[in-house]
């Protein structure tokens, strides 16, 4: 049999020191740093972590430039620890977690906050807040055989030099091997999914012509010059 369309194109990521990581698809956790938690207007005592996704083609390489997405005037960014599966799985306990890790990227969770607002306003679907072509920045991919498990390290985003998020992933609410047990539960991980495990405070809008550096110790940088 053979194929009535063109078959679309597998979208991958580089890995350190050589190789690519094919990509599946983009899980995201909400609200898992108190402190943008209550930059949001949240409660971090009183709200579990939530989840949302993006395609696989929102994930844009380092050194690449990011298309400022249509039908928006207030972009944001929200600099998260990425977590690379090298397996899926469902109903996956904590303990066992880690087994499903491949590596770690340092990743930016682009957000049209405009549209996103619109849609928390109209107890509506995140969609078009999170999900365009270019919304998922994402580093080369580290493997955590190089790493080791990363629960301690200074994250940060600048734009054009200056400082706008700087934070620890020490302070995730729920930890990387809570995140994929949770996830487990609720849907099918599969090899090659990506999740973005939330942001630190400090989002704010990305501007046409902005040069933005996301670092995350021990995993590297991404750096995204946003079209003017
Ligand atoms: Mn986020």
């Amino acid at each position: 049999m053979s194929y009535v369309i063109e078959p679309p194109e597998t979208i991958e990521l580089p890995v350190k020191g050589g190789g690519v990581f094919p990509l599946h698809q983009v899980y995201c956790v909400g609200r898992n740093y108190a402190d943008h938690a209550v930059e949001m207007g949240g409660d971090p005592d009183k709200e579990l972590p939530f989840f949302f996704m993006k395609p696989a083609y929102a994930v844009l390489g380092s050194g690449s430039e990011m298309e400022y997405p249509p039908l928006s005037s207030d972009v944001h960014h929200e600099v998260e620890l990425v977590v690379a599966l090298a397996r899926g799985g469902r109903d996956v306990s904590v303990e066992d977690a880690m087994e499903l890790v491949y590596g770690y990227g340092v990743g930016i969770d682009m957000t049209r906050r405009d549209l996103q607002a619109e849609a928390k306003e109209k107890s509506r679907p995140w969609e078009a807040g999170k999900v365009f072509l270019h919304a998922a920045p994402c580093s080369d991919i580290v493997s955590i055989e190089e790493t080791g498990e990363i629960n301690d390290a200074a994250i940060s985003l600048s734009i054009n030099g200056e400082i706008r998020q700087d934070g620890n992933v020490n302070q995730l609410v729920w930890k990387v091997p809570e995140v994929i047990s949770r996830l487990s539960a609720l849907f099918s991980l599969r090899s090659g999914d990506l999740i973005f495990t939330g942001t630190p405070a400090g989002v704010g809008p990305i501007r046409r012509g902005d040069d933005i550096r996301a670092s995350l110790a021990g995993v590297g940088e991404l750096s995204i010059l946003v079209s003017g």
